[in-house]
C-alpha cells in the first residue's frame, strides 16, 4: 500500500500567490454580485412578498376547499326542520384584475346586472388593487352564480371568482323557531339546537391541493396533489313532532288573537313517561329563514323613530325578544297549577285523604304573617272535600294542606320535584334547572332554607302551597307535573332523540333518564283521578273548559298576578295558564300553556279557566286523534257534538228526512219531485247538531247570496238557529258539550261577507259561566 501521509506546510510558491489574489478578487466580485442579487431578493421576498406569494399560489398551487355539509335537523318523524344546500359566494380579486389588465368597468357592469349590487360599489372595491379578496355577494343561489360563471368565461375574467358555500334552509319557516334556532352567515349556530348541538352538526372541511400551471389547468404527471376528505356533520333527530308542534302553535296563536294577549305566549307538550319534548312554542315568533326581520307592527314603530341609536336599540330589543324561548328562559310564579304539586306531596305523606273536609271563609291566618291570606273567592268556598278544594282551586284549603305537610317536608319535596337544588349554606338563595339539552335555560328562584323552614314564620310555606312568591320556568313545572301523573318519576326533559352519522347509521340515542321517584304510583293514580274531576265535572270543575267530548283529560288552572306591575302601582297584569294531561286514565301527553298579559278589553274574564283551559282543550282536540286516540262519546255527548251530513241524493223525500233525523239533524224539503236532486250542505260536511239541512226534490237551490251575520256573543245554539234562517251553517273548532252555555268568540268568515247558501262557518266558543273563572 502507498504511503498516504500528507506533507505538511509546503513553502508558498508564486503560483500559490496568484491563486490567493484570484480568490480574493472572486470573493469581492461575488460579494458585489450577491449584494445586488440580495437586494433584488429583498424586494421580491420581503417588500413584494404578499403580492408574489399569492400570485405564485394562484398560478401554481390551487387549494380548493371541500365544504363539509352541516348536518340536517329532523323532527321525530324524520321531517326536515333544517338543512343545508350549496350556494356560492361571488368575490373579485382586484390584484388580479390589475395583474391581467382586466377592465374594472366591464366587471362592475356585468356583476351589478346579474347580482343587483350597486355598480359604483363594485368599482370602488376593484380599485383596492392590493387586495385579493373583495366580497361582492354572499350565499347566491346556483342559478344566479351560473350566470356569473357564464359572464366570467365569456370575457375570460380571472379577477372574478366564485367560491362554494352553504346556506341553511328551514322548510317550516317559523315552526318551533326558538327551539331549532339559526346559524350566522359563517354557518355556525347562533341559537337553539343549532348552537347547542353545533359541534355535532358541524363537520370538518376537506381540502384538495393541486399544482397548476399559469393557465390554471392541472399539471400533468404531477405528484403534487393531496386530498383531505371532508367529514360531514352529523344529523340530529329531535323529539319534536312537527304535527303536534303545528297544532300547538295554531291554537296558541288563536288564543293570542282572541284574548288580545299583550306580552307573548308559550306552550310545551311533553311525553309524561319519558320527558321527551313533543312540542315547544313561543309567540311572537319569526321566520328562521329571515331571522333578523321583526314583526311588521314592531318594524313600523322602529321606522317611525328618528334617532338612529334608539332605532338600532329598538331593533335589537325586538330581535332578542322574538328569539327568546319563553318556555325555558322566562321564570314566573306558577300560581294555582302548582296546587297539583302540593296535593301530591300531601297525599304521598298521608297528611290528607279524600274524605277530609276543609272550610274556606274567604281568608286564613298564618303564623308570622300580619295580614290573613285571601282566597281568590273573597266570600269563601264554605265547607268542601279535598276534591272540591282542588276543583274550586281554593287558596285557603291549600294553605291548610301546605301547613299539614310542614315546611321541612314541603322543602324536601319541592327539591325532589326539581324546583331547586339545596345548598349546605342554609342562608343561600336557592336555584335549579332541569338540565334539558338546550341552551338558555334560566334557573328558578327559591327561598333560603333558613327562611322557608323558620318555625315562627310560616308565610312563605303558606303562599308556596298555592304557587306564589317563588319563580320557576314553565319547563320545570310541566316536568314536575309529569312526575305527579306518570307513576311518580321525575324525568329529565330532553329534545334530541338521536344523532345519526352522515350515512344514516345511528351515532347515539337518548335513553329517557329517571332523575328520581318522588311520589308513589298509588299517589300518582289518586292525583290523576282527582285532576280528571277538575276538567270533567261540569258542575264543579274550574278546568271544565279544557274538556273535549269523547276524551278523558285531567288538568289544573292557574292565574298568576305579575308582581312587578302590582308593586309599581300600575294596572294589575296576569299570566293565565293551564296544564292538561291526557288520556288521564293512562297519561301519555301533558300540555302547559301560558298566556302573558291578556287584555281586559275583550270582555272575557281573565283567568286560567276562561282562557288557558279552552286553549289546551282545543290542542287536545287536534292532537289526541292524531296520536291515534279515538273519541269514546257518551250517549249524552253524541247528541251535542257536530254532525256529518249524510248523502241523500236519489232518495225519496221521506227516506231523506228519516236519514237526516237519524244523523242528528233536522231537514226541510223544497219541491215536489220523486227523488232528491240536490242538498245543502253537501254530503260529508260537518255542521252543528240539530242544524236544518235543505233537501231539494226537483227544485234548484237559489243562487242568491247572503250576508254573514255577526255571531259573536251568541250561544252556540242561538248562532245555529240564526244562521239556519239564511240557509247558512256553523261548526265548532271543538266538540260542543253544552250548546246553550258556550258563547261564540270568533268566526272564520267575517260578519257582512257575502256568501252562497249552504256555506259553513267555523266558530270558536268559550264557556262564560262563572265556574271557569279561575
Ligand atoms: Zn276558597
Amino acid at each position: 500500500m502507498p504511503d498516504k501521509k500528507r506533507k505538511s506546510n509546503p513553502p508558498e510558491t508564486p503560483n500559490a500567490m496568484m491563486l490567493r489574489r484570484t480568490l480574493f478578487l472572486l470573493i469581492v466580485c461575488g460579494i458585489v454580485a450577491f449584494l445586488v442579487l440580495g437586494l433584488r431578493l429583498f424586494k421580491l421576498q420581503i417588500i413584494d412578498h404578499d403580492f408574489y406569494e399569492t400570485a405564485a399560489i394562484e398560478q401554481q398551487v390551487r387549494e380548493t376547499t371541500v365544504t363539509a355539509a352541516r348536518g340536517t335537523i329532523y323532527d321525530s318523524n324524520m321531517k326536515i326542520l333544517a338543512m343545508s344546500a350549496s350556494v356560492d359566494n361571488i368575490y373579485i380579486s382586484p390584484a388580479e384584475i390589475k395583474l391581467y389588465d382586466e377592465d374594472p368597468t366591464l366587471i362592475a357592469q356585468g356583476l351589478s346586472e346579474i347580482l343587483g349590487v350597486d355598480y359604483n360599489d363594485i368599482l370602488a372595491k376593484s380599485a383596492k388593487t392590493k387586495s385579493w379578496y373583495q366580497t361582492i355577494s354572499r350565499k347566491v343561489e346556483p342559478e344566479v352564480s351560473d350566470k356569473v360563471r357564464e359572464f366570467k368565461n365569456k370575457y375570460d375574467l380571472k379577477g372574478v371568482k366564485i367560491e362554494e358555500d352553504s346556506k341553511r334552509y328551514y322548510p317550516y319557516s317559523s315552526l318551533a323557531a326558538q327551539v331549532i334556532g339559526f346559524v350566522g352567515i359563517d354557518n355556525t349556530g347562533r341559537s337553539g339546537v343549532e348552537v347547542y348541538d353545533d359541534k355535532i352538526l358541524t363537520g370538518v372541511n376537506g381540502r384538495v391541493v393541486r399544482a397548476k400551471n399559469a393557465a390554471g389547468t392541472d399539471m400533468l404527471f404531477t405528484s403534487f396533489e393531496d386530498y383531505y376528505d371532508a367529514e360531514n356533520g352529523k344529523d340530529v333527530v329531535l323529539t319534536i313532532d312537527s304535527t303536534i308542534q303545528y297544532y300547538i302553535e295554531k291554537q296558541l296563536a288563536q288564543s293570542v288573537r282572541d284574548y288580545d294577549v299583550q306580552n307573548g305566549a308559550c306552550a310545551i307538550a311533553m311525553d309524561v313517561d319519558t320527558g321527551a319534548i313533543l312540542a315547544m312554542a313561543s309567540l311572537g315568533n319569526f321566520d328562521l329563514n329571515n331571522y333578523q326581520i321583526v314583526d311588521s307592527d314592531v318594524q313600523a314603530i322602529i321606522d317611525a323613530e328618528q334617532d338612529p341609536l334608539i332605532k338600532q336599540q329598538l331593533l335589537t330589543e325586538a330581535q332578542l325578544k322574538q328569539w327568546r324561548n319563553k318556555s325555558i328562559s322566562d321564570t314566573y310564579e306558577p300560581g294555582s297549577v302548582f296546587k297539583i304539586i302540593t296535593l301530591s306531596m300531601a297525599l304521598n305523606e298521608g297528611v290528607v285523604s279524600q274524605s277530609d273536609t276543609f272550610f274556606c271563609g274567604g281568608t286564613v291566618d298564618v303564623p308570622g304573617r300580619n295580614e290573613p291570606i285571601k282566597c281568590w273567592k273573597t266570600q269563601g268556598h264554605g265547607s268542601q272535600t279535598l276534591l272540591q278544594a282542588l276543583q274550586h282551586s281554593c287558596n285557603v284549603a291549600f294553605v291548610n294542606i301546605g301547613l299539614r305537610v310542614g315546611a321541612e317536608k314541603f322543602y324536601d319535596y319541592a327539591e325532589a320535584f326539581g324546583f331547586f337544588n339545596s345548598s349546605s349554606d342554609p342562608n343561600a338563595q336557592l336555584s335549579g334547572k332541569t338540565g334539558i339539552d338546550l341552551g338558555g335555560e334560566s334557573g328558578s328562584i327559591w327561598w333560603p332554607k333558613s327562611y322557608f323552614c323558620n318555625p315562627d314564620q310560616k308565610s312563605s310555606l303558606a303562599v308556596a302551597s298555592f304557587g306564589q312568591t317563588f319563580n320557576i320556568t314553565p319547563l320545570q313545572l310541566i316536568t314536575a307535573v309529569s312526575a305527579c301523573t306518570n307513576g311518580g318519576y321525575l324525568m329529565k326533559p330532553y329534545l334530541v332523540k338521536e344523532v345519526l352519522n352522515s350515512d344514516g347509521t345511528a351515532a347515539s340515542k337518548t335513553e329517557p333518564t329517571v332523575v328520581r321517584q318522588v311520589i308513589s304510583e298509588k299517589t300518582s293514580e289518586t292525583v290523576c283521578s282527582m285532576l280528571e274531576q277538575v276538567v270533567g265535572d261540569k258542575t264543579q270543575g274550574t278546568g271544565k273548559n279544557a274538556y273535549v267530548a269523547g276524551y278523558r283529560i285531567g288538568g289544573k288552572t292557574g292565574t298568576s298576578e305579575k308582581v312587578a306591575q302590582d308593586a309599581a302601582g300600575g294596572n294589575k297584569e296576569y299570566i293565565v295558564s293551564f296544564l292538561g294531561v291526557a288520556p288521564i286514565d293512562n297519561p301519555k301527553i301533558a300540555i302547559l300553556v301560558l298566556l302573558d298579559t291578556p287584555s281586559t278589553a275583550t270582555g272575557i274574564y281573565i283567568s286560567g279557566g276562561q282562557m288557558g283551559a279552552p286553549t289546551v282543550g282545543r290542542m287536545f282536540a287536534d292532537i289526541l286523534p292524531y296520536m291515534g286516540y279515538q273519541p269514546q262519546y257518551t250517549a249524552e255527548e253524541l247528541k251535542t257534538v257536530d254532525k256529518t251530513v249524510p248523502n241523500l241524493m236519489g232518495m225519496t223525500s221521506a227516506e231523506a228526512l228519516s236519514k237526516a233525523q237519524s244523523s242528528g239533524l233536522t231537514a226541510r224539503v223544497m219541491g215536489t219531485g220523486e227523488a232528491v236532486t240536490a242538498q245543502l250542505p253537501a254530503a260529508n260536511s260537518v255542521v252543528a247538531a240539530d242544524s236544518q239541512i235543505i233537501i231539494y226534490c226537483g227544485e234548484t237551490p237559489s243562487g242568491e247570496m247572503e250576508a254573514v251575520p255577526d255571531l259573536t256573543g251568541m250561544t252556540y245554539s242561538l248562532a245555529r238557529q240564526n244562521m239556519g234562517s239564511y240557509a247558512l251553517y256553523i261548526k265548532s273548532s271543538v266538540p260542543i258539550i253544552d250548546s246553550s252555555t258556550v258563547v261564540v268568540t270568533s268566526q272564520s268568515i267575517k260578519a257582512g261577507t257575502s256568501v252562497e247558501h249552504g256555506t259553513i262557518i267555523e266558530v270558536t266558543v268559550a264557556d262564560t259561566s262563572d265556574l271557569g273563572r279561575y
